[in-house]
């Protein structure tokens, strides 16, 4: 049985595209009898607001998804996290690091998928680790897992490519647990046999599937989808003008209807699906 979750962070309402993404979670769910949970990512708790979880279960409502299974709370895991990040300490493959984005952008020699590749100015270093985030050395990473591979039900077979990403930051400053870190852990903890997200998240499943090979975590499937993209391209964002899903369910349109549309990929005007290939890696 498979099991497929969508996980929203509730920094901001969801929109289109976060109803696109929930869609096809549940409904790859629902077509192979399946469980489609719904986890809400909120340790960010700086930008994190309860209001918007209560507004996610709400919109998911309006659009006739029904989630597996109480709503999970990443903030919940916490500990969790952390116990992994001390584990990959004792491992060797932490370092803490003290630069700032702006360092980091005027010293970085390459691009990643997130930006500006960290060049490792920290690793050997002496660093205070007091308010220090903890970088994982991912030559070292990979040097000890070996090669890797991975699957997208649609892109095909990938070799896991973590070096794109430079070291990343596995424990925030303010966190026990990165986006990377936490994703990858709670996928484990909710038994997600089919990780189904946007294309936006491809090159970080390279991340994800070496920190399960570290962690000795499952590994599941990945579905990477189209994202709803606006006329110039761009991933669809509230700030760029496009309703909430909140502002139309509350200005009375039919949630199950615009689902429908969404399913048939009839999107309002200016908007359409990104081409699967935009997300290779
Ligand atoms: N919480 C992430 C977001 O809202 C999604 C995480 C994931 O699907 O892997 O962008």
């Amino acid at each position: 049985m498979i099991v497929t979750r969508f996980a929203p962070s509730p920094n901001g309402p969801l929109h289109l595209g976060h109803a696109y993404a929930a869609i096809v979670a549940h409904d790859l769910a629902r077509a192979r009898d399946g469980r489609f949970l719904l986890r809400i990512e909120d340790i960010d708790g700086e930008r994190s607001r309860p209001e918007f979880t209560a507004q996610f279960l709400e919109d998911l409502t309006w659009l006739g998804l029904a989630w597996d299974g109480a709503p999970i709370a990443q903030s919940d895991r916490i500990v969790a996290h952390a116990a992994a990040g001390d584990r990959l300490k004792a491992m060797g493959l932490l370092y803490p690091c003290c630069c700032t984005r702006a360092e980091i952008a005027a010293t970085a020699r390459a691009t990643g998928p997130d930006g500006p590749v960290y060049p490792g100015t920290c690793r050997g270093r002496a660093v205070d680790p007091e308010g220090a985030a903890w970088r994982l050395d991912v030559a070292a990473a990979m040097a000890m897992t070996g090669p890797l591979e991975w699957s997208d039900e649609t892109a095909g077979p990938q070799i896991a490519r973590a070096d794109l990403f430079g070291d990343v930051v596995l424990l925030r400053k303010d966190l026990p647990g990165s986006y990377h870190l936490a994703v990858t852990l709670d996928d484990a903890a909710d038994a997600v046999t089919l990780v189904t997200r946007g294309a936006d998240l491809f090159a970080s499943t390279h991340v994800h599937r070496l920190l399960q090979a570290l962690l000795g975590l499952p590994v599941p499937v990945w579905h990477h989808h189209p994202l709803l993209v606006d006329p110039e391209g761009r991933k669809l964002a509230k700030r760029r003008g496009s309703p909430s899903l909140a502002e139309r369910r509350l200005a009375g349109e039919d949630g199950r209807t615009l689902a429908q549309a969404l399913r048939d990929h009839c999107f309002p005007a200016g908007i359409s699906l990104s081409q699967r290939l935009d997300c290779a890696p």
